[in-house]
This record gives C-alpha cells, sequence and structure tokens, in this order.
C-alpha cells in the first residue's frame, strides 16, 4: 500500500464509518461528492486499486459466536487475498475502472479469476457490514413487512435461510436478496458467486443479507457443526443495516 493509500484507509478507519458496498450503484452521480464524502467514494471511484475495507468492529467483538483468531484470518488473510487478486484480474482489461457493481453484472462463465475474486471481494465486504456485535433480534419496519409477505413470518424466513446455508454443498453462500420488482428471495450460490452475477445465477437480484459458508469462515471454532454456525450467525445479524439495504435496494 502506498502511503496516500495508507492515509485515506487510516483515515476511514479512524472516523469508524463503514464502507457499504450498495453505493457503488450510484458511482456516477456520487462523484462530485468525492472530497465530502469519502468513505463512499473510496469504494466506488474507480482510479484506484480496490482495497481491503477496514472492520468496523475489533476482531475479538463477535465472540462466542465468532472467535477472534476466525475473524483475524478471515478479513486479514482471506478477504485481503481477494483484493490482491482481484486487482491483478482486472489489470489491462475492460473491467480495470467498472465499480464493483459493474463488474460482477457483466462478468461471463470465462471471466474465472474476476469472477471470483470479485465476488470474494463484493461478499466479504457485505458480510463484514450486515454482522455486528450487540445484535441479532429481528428486523422491523418494511423489512418485516416484506418477510411476512414474502415467507410468511420471520421465522418462516430464518427456516428457508437457514436450509439454503445448512445444504449448501462445498464451498459458497446463502443470500437473502431483492429482485427487480423488489420482491425479497433466498437463494445460494457455490463458491464467491453471488445474486449479483446476473450471466450466472438462477435468480438475480440485490443481495441484502448474506453468510459466508466456506469452512475458513466457521471452522477454527465450529468444526464440522456447520449448524450450530449458522444458529449463532442469527446472535450477530445487524436488521438496522439490512434493513438499509433493503430500502436501497427497492428505492
Ligand atoms: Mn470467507
Amino acid at each position: 500500500m502506498d502511503k496516500r493509500k495508507f492515509l485515506k484507509v487510516s483515515a476511514i478507519a479512524a472516523t469508524g464509518l463503514v464502507i457499504n458496498p450498495f453505493y457503488s450503484c450510484n458511482t456516477k452521480d456520487k462523484k462530485d461528492s468525492v472530497i465530502s464524502k469519502p468513505d463512499l467514494l473510496e469504494y466506488t471511484k474507480r482510479t484506484e486499486d480496490f482495497y481491503l475495507p477496514p472492520l468496523s468492529f475489533p476482531v475479538e467483538a463477535l465472540e462466542p459466536n465468532i472467535d477472534k483468531m476466525t475473524m483475524e484470518i478471515h478479513h486479514g488473510k482471506h478477504h485481503a487475498g481477494y483484493v490482491r487478486k482481484l486487482n491483478a484480474a482486472i489489470k489491462d482489461t475492460s473491467f480495470s475502472d467498472m465499480p464493483i457493481l459493474d463488474i460482477l453484472s457483466n462478468i461471463s462463465d470465462t471471466d474465472t479469476g474476476v469472477r471470483n475474486n470479485g465476488g470474494g471481494h463484493f461478499n466479504h465486504t457485505l458480510f463484514w457490514d450486515i454482522i455486528a456485535p450487540n445484535s441479532g433480534g429481528e428486523p422491523t419496519g418494511k423489512l418485516e413487512e416484506s418477510m411476512d409477505t414474502t415467507f410468511g413470518s420471520f421465522k418462516d424466513f430464518k427456516a428457508a435461510f437457514s436450509t439454503a446455508a445448512k445444504t449448501r454443498f462445498g464451498s459458497g453462500w446463502a443470500w437473502l436478496s431483492v429482485d427487480d420488482g423488489g420482491k425479497l428471495f433466498v437463494s445460494s450460490t457455490p463458491n464467491q458467486d453471488n445474486p449479483l452475477m446476473k450471466n450466472l445465477v438462477e435468480q438475480n437480484g440485490t443481495p441484502i443479507l448474506g453468510i459466508d459458508v466456506w469452512e475458513h469462515a466457521y471452522y477454527l471454532n465450529y468444526q464440522n457443526k456447520r449448524g450450530e454456525y449458522i444458529d449463532n450467525f442469527f446472535n450477530i445479524i445487524n436488521w438496522k443495516k439490512v434493513s438499509d439495504n433493503f430500502m436501497k435496494s427497492i428505492g
């Protein structure tokens, strides 16, 4: 990391601002506000390399649901690796100056490196953003209403989401997303795919909540007990953030 970038990242970390991947939908509209909103624009503008967004909480803050060492390795090694490899994969390609959402919606099944590492970068950025200490509970407001309409109740949503996560064979993710009509749906994708990859997934939409079920996300603490990790994940979901994502997705 060069000095300029280090200073910018440090400044973001110091203010405690979280980088929300959904703002990259509006990259062009936001270009004029680079100076006033550095937290958003650092992520969306593409004159520089992608970089690892800082966590908004200490690595030990999610214990006992997610342990400190898992967080250190998951964020500091795995996610950092996706960022590094994404930057290498897009270099000198048509993706090189695109915001992440544009990259994901344009990739095809031949763009293997960009698919795996662009997905890895987006998915983890969303993941860190929708978990937090002292969270859990249930959503309220419009998201709650929409869940009731689509799934029947929060409990029914939880069952569908948990089943998607528990039955994903091998590595992947389970998602709560919003389709083009503003309707919620639960899905699961392999590897680092996600519902934004419209050329590659069965159900295309905007993910507002996701759970990483790669073994690197839980194995140190839970070993083979993926189900227990998924159950405990509900203790750290930041429903305020998920609701914000929902409102942006339908707005
Ligand atoms: Mn992961």
